[in-house]
């Protein structure tokens, strides 16, 4: 295989052999292909696309470059979950629990904070003790065990999508729905689970974010998770506002907590139950996602996830008594509150906005960067009344930060006369050869 010759195809549109594919992959990781010409070939990716076979082709050489856990001596249908990414969004922290309180043997594999979004790495991390620094053998024993991991990802799990997404987030090319794509799936496929719930968000806090790219990517993924022997069903949810009433480490894992105990914001319940369903019905336990939504919705009533989150932190080191005092965990930090002159309806809530001054002010927080969180005490549609909208938290050597980071916030809410229409938190669910559902 020649490189160039490879570049050029693709720049002319031309489909590209499995071996082609392949050769590109395995070539970058081994230093035999320069950054020159992986570029050209991305770039070349996102200007031309990929067809679902060599999408399917990239994904799988990009599993196959590195270490892959073996889960089949977990009993059941291991069912695993991904969310494309949103600012708030807490909901690994809830389902992962939820589903195995189930019955579904949940074998999670996390992210850290990416752009403007959180990562559920670093949330659970808040939890004092805890670690997510897990060996193979350790996480599977512990889903035999409990049935729910969740843990980071190893170094030696996928190590071309590591090397390749460092090159694409310096070349202008992480935009694409191949390269996206396989990049997500080559991590699940890794792990091994035999369904995979995918949560694509979409809207201003989201990295798609139009509905037809959504979706574009929602149908690449189930399309990936098929031509590998997995099921996938893929929800497209909303992300223009904040997810839930909470962005931040310590106070989302509270604002979960608090969720897996009965209560919770509204949008962040609907989206954990629908969910969990699906996962139940990926995994076995409920005939179909409906079913599997209200199992899900009894067992947050009789706290069932609550418990088994409380295994799973024991058994990953952490201190349990976060269950019973979460607030515990922000008692240390200052408050500034969030006020707008305006009077009327919250008609949006940039999440974007609020996820990259949040991020600089993790920056500045410097170890204790969990602290930083906003408590949102409007959501999109309600009524402003007197009051901050929202109260903004971080640790006192972070206060000068603060102060910036509030007014940064402060312009992310808009106000208007009317109620906006249309917000359902589920857009769309997707799986694979029925086009959209
Ligand atoms: N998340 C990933 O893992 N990969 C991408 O390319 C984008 C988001």
């Amino acid at each position: 295989m020649i490189i160039r010759e490879v570049i050029e195809r693709k720049r002319d549109g031309l489909e590209l052999t499995r071996d082609e594919i392949r050769g590109a992959v395995e070539g970058y990781l081994r230093g035999a292909i320069g950054a020159a010409q992986m570029s050209a070939l991305l770039m070349a990716i996102v200007l031309r696309g990929m067809t679902p076979r060599e999408t399917a082709d990239l994904t799988l050489a990009m599993t196959e470059s590195g270490e892959q856990l073996d889960l089949s001596g977990v009993a059941g249908t291991k069912v695993d979950k991904h969310s494309t990414g949103g600012v708030g969004d807490k909901t690994t922290l809830v389902v992962a629990p939820l589903a195995a309180s189930l019955g579904v043997p949940v074998p999670k594999m996390s992210g850290r904070a990416l752009g403007h979004t959180g990562g559920t790495i670093d949330k659970l991390e808040s939890i004092p003790g805890l670690t997510t620094d897990l060996s193979p053998a350790r996480f599977c024993r512990q889903v035999s065990e409990i049935g729910v991991a969740v843990a980071a990802q190893t170094a030696r799990m996928v190590p071309a999508d590591k090397k390749i997404y460092a090159l694409r987030d310096a070349t202008g090319t992480v935009e694409s729905v191949p390269l996206i794509a396989s990049s997500v799936m080559s991590k699940k496929l890794a792990v091994g689970a035999d369904a995979i719930v995918l949560d694509v968000k979409v809207g201003s806090g989201a990295f798609m974010s139009s509905l037809e790219g959504a979706r574009e990517l929602a149908e690449a993924m189930v399309g990936i998770a098929a031509r590998a022997g997995r099921r996938a069903v893929a929800l497209v949810t909303r992300m223009d506002e904040p997810l839930g009433r909470t962005v931040g480490d310590a106070v989302e894992l509270i604002e979960a907590i608090e969720t897996l105990a009965g209560g919770g914001p509204h949008d962040f319940v609907v989206l954990c139950e629908i969910v969990a369903g699906h996962m139940a019905a990926l995994g076995g336990a409920a005939r179909n996602a409906d079913e599997g939504r209200e199992l899900a919705g009894e067992a947050l009533s009789r706290r069932r996830g609550l418990a088994k989150f409380r295994e799973m932190i024991a058994a990953q080191g952490g201190r349990g008594d976060v269950i019973d005092d979460p607030g515990a965990l922000i008692a240390e930090a200052q408050r500034l509150p969030v006020e707008i002159e305006a009077r009327g309806c919250l008609t949006g809530i940039d999440a974007r906005r609020i996820g990259f001054a949040l991020r600089d002010l993790e920056v500045r927080a410097g170890p204790r960067k969990s602290l930083c969180g906003l408590l949102l005490h409007r959501k999109v549609g309600e009524a402003l009344e007197r009051g901050p909208v929202a109260t903004l938290i971080f640790p006192p050597e972070a206060a000068d930060a603060a102060a910036a980071a509030c007014d940064r916030i402060r312009a992310a809410f808009e106000v208007g006369e009317r109620q906006p229409t249309g917000r359902d938190i589920l857009v769309d669910v997707i799986s694979a050869g029925s086009g959209q559902a």
